[in-house]
């Protein structure tokens, strides 16, 4: 990584700050001053700002449960980002992994690691997403059993040429389901249903890979290092 990106995330230093602080000559990489903030550096190098040697600050895995009306986005939008609810240094480097409709309400998970986040939303890596579904239009049996095969062999979506990859789909009531996907494209749960001539009312994502929605909306918790190594 570059050097001012290592002092940007091993200190509290704004990027600005850092720049100075290189320029200024207040920075050693193996015992060398370094005044070319492009210099590559690795965790194992030995670097030093004004005497004191930094450590890159561990990744954070953050679990979060999102409510109606705020968007996935690091900047308020239409409605205000989720980030607002989290109250720690350099939010900007966090991202989430697996967008929610600014409607859809449920489990979201939030990182600056982005090899880790690429493992939750890379569609070949098969990782589950839990999504509870409320359907405007009921369904009978007949009709839920048909869909439930459609979904697992997978269905067109408008505007794309490739079929969806299989998906389960359990029906709770006549119109609320269970669906289970290992892709995350753009409004995808809506356009499923919508295919098969239904409209998706409510959406709430309750689980991805094995863990488990288990904190009260607008809350947030780490995810504990098992968590975290189950997308590894
Ligand atoms: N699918 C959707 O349609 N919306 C979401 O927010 C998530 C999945």
């Amino acid at each position: 990584m570059r050097l001012d990106k290592f002092i940007c995330k091993s200190t509290e230093l704004t990027k600005a700050e850092s720049l100075q602080c290189i320029h200024e000559g207040e920075v050693c990489v193996n015992d060398i001053v370094m005044t070319d903030e492009a210099t590559q550096v690795h965790e194992n190098n030995h670097i030093v700002l004004n005497g004191i040697e930094l450590k890159p600050r561990p990744f954070r895995y953050i679990l979060m449960h999102k409510p109606a009306n705020t968007v996935c986005s690091n900047i308020d939008e239409a409605y205000p980002s989720l980030f607002n609810f989290l109250d720690f240094d350099k939010k900007s480097e966090l991202h989430i992994a697996g967008r929610l409709d600014a409607d859809t309400t449920g489990l979201v998970l939030i990182t600056d690691d982005g090899r880790w986040s690429f493992n939750i939303t890379q569609p070949t890596n098969n990782c589950c997403k839990v999504y509870r579904v409320g359907l405007s239009k009921p369904w009978s049996k007949l009709l839920s059993d048909e869909v439930t095969l459609k979904f697992k062999q997978g269905i067109p979506l408008q505007g794309e040429s490739a079929l969806t990859l299989p998906a389960h789909l359990e029906m709770i009531t006549s119109t609320e389901a269970l669906l289970t996907i290992t892709q995350g494209k753009f409004h995808q749960v809506k356009r499923m249903f919508a295919a098969v001539g239904n409209r998706v009312v409510s959406l709430h994502r309750e689980q991805i890979g094995d863990v488990c929605l288990d904190v009260d909306i607008g809350q947030w918790r780490y995810l504990t290092k098992q968590e975290v190594e189950s997308f590894s």
